[in-house]
């Protein structure tokens, strides 16, 4: 049966303590004991549902990772203060000193910097590889490798990870696959194509207000409970905790997602198709003309779509950035980072969210000066949209087209 994750978010069911729809905010940083006996229980990890302190976990952290746990199709998940507050910590509980991480060379700055820069401190070194060829993922393997690590939907050139195929190296290597599924939420679901672990920046698509950050780790029952120890949990040790009152406010917006999702992606899919056949070089999964799009469709659970992320390519910089400002100037969307939002978002990602990759390693990458990521907005007329993104372009010179 095919696997529906909004559905399993809707059928959770739980109540505020005085019947309230929406669960009560536990406002507690700690908590009472009725006997001392249960508090060193608790400690020891031998007490089921009683709370200890809110660094630990708290009720309505729990009842937003719950969730995330049924959409991922994962045994539970534990949410966090950040998505790179959930990315560190899995890497750094997955990884020793002398350890070693094969990773996509397309993926999020602030992931890169980290693997890049940070790890090497603590002798955790990591390979960057093309990661839609699993032959070169392959043979960057070493006895050393404990994780592959990849984004379904890769930051932000848009390259789509065999989740199955890699699934099937990680299990002939004894590896654990961790997939950071923040580009495509309900559209692709990696814990059921194998991936080990699934994480999320919430800031994105499944928040969407762009009023947090937020992040969640979707696992095993043993994983998560072992990032949660109090001797040696790298959640727990390293304090990349969410705040109750943000927890409670995410889960509420996690109800809309599946709608939200469903209009990202069919405005997205609109503006794609109509700036390719334009004559713009256009990077989008759901056109047939992207190198991965029959991968996508194979892994894709259709109701949602191919998501709401799109790049173009205008030629230089300096075009780009006139295209944005304009655009911005018309409130056809807002020259920022990050993605998700109501309104559509635009960045040249080589000198913004992809700046800690070097030049010489983005050109190799394929990422280029004139590079627009669009996070596609909510927008009720798309069309009018489109109308009066098309003028933007012909007035800075980007389209010479008269369509
Ligand atoms: C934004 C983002 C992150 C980091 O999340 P924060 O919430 O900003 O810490 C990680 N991965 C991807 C793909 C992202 O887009």
């Amino acid at each position: 049966m095919k696997f529906k994750p909004a559905n399993k978010i809707q059928d959770l069911q739980y109540f505020g303590e005085f019947g309230g729809v929406n669960p009560s905010i536990s406002d507690s940083s700690t908590y009472t004991f009725l006997s001392a006996k249960t508090m060193f229980d608790t400690f020891e990890g031998n007490a089921d549902g009683c709370y200890l302190y809110s660094r630990h976990t708290s009720p309505s952290n729990l009842y937003l990772g719950e969730a995330l746990a049924e959409m991922e199709g994962t045994e539970t998940a534990t949410v966090t203060a950040s998505g790179m507050g959930a990315i560190t910590p899995v890497l750094l509980q997955l990884c020793s000193a002398g350890d070693h991480v094969v990773s996509s060379r397309t993926i999020y700055g602030g992931t890169y910097a980290f693997l890049k820069n940070f790890t090497p401190k603590l002798n955790i070194q990591t390979t960057f590889v093309d990661i839609t060829k699993l032959d070169v993922v392959e043979a960057a393997i070493t006895e050393n490798t404990k994780v592959l690590y990849c984004e379904t939907v890769s930051n932000p050139l848009l390259e789509v990870a065999d989740i199955e195929g890699l699934a099937a190296l990680a299990k002939k290597y004894n590896l654990k696959l961790v997939v950071d599924n923040t580009f495509s939420p309900l559209s692709v679901s990696p814990a059921q194509l194998g991936a080990d672990v699934v994480i999320h920046s919430l800031t994105k698509f499944i928040n969407g207000s762009s009023d947090t950050v937020g992040g969640v780790i979707c696992g095993t029952q043993e994983f998560i409970d072992n990032l949660r120890n109090v001797n040696d949990g790298a959640c727990m040790l390293l304090g990349s905790t969410m705040d109750s009152l943000r927890a409670s406010s995410v889960l509420k917006n996690l109800r809309t997602l599946h709608i939200r999702i469903q209009q990202h992606s069919k405005n997205a899919m609109y503006l794609a198709k109509k700036f390719e056949e334009d004559g713009l070089k256009t990077v989008y999964p759901g056109l047939a003309s992207h190198p991965s799009h029959e991968l996508f469709s194979s892994m894709l659970n259709e109701e949602y779509g191919f998501g709401g992320m799109l790049t173009i390519d205008v030629g230089s910089l300096d075009k780009a950035n006139e295209l944005m400002e304009l655009m911005q100037h018309k409130n056809l969307g807002y020259l920022a980072v990050s993605l998700g939002f109501y309104k559509t978002l635009f960045s040249a990602p080589g000198t913004s969210t992809s700046s800690e990759i070097p030049e010489d390693e983005q050109a190799e990458m394929g990422l280029t000066d004139g590079l627009i990521r669009f996070s596609i907005g909510l927008d009720n007329d798309i069309e009018r949209t489109y109308q009066m993104m098309t003028e933007c372009m012909r007035e800075v010179g980007i389209l010479e087209l008269v369509s």
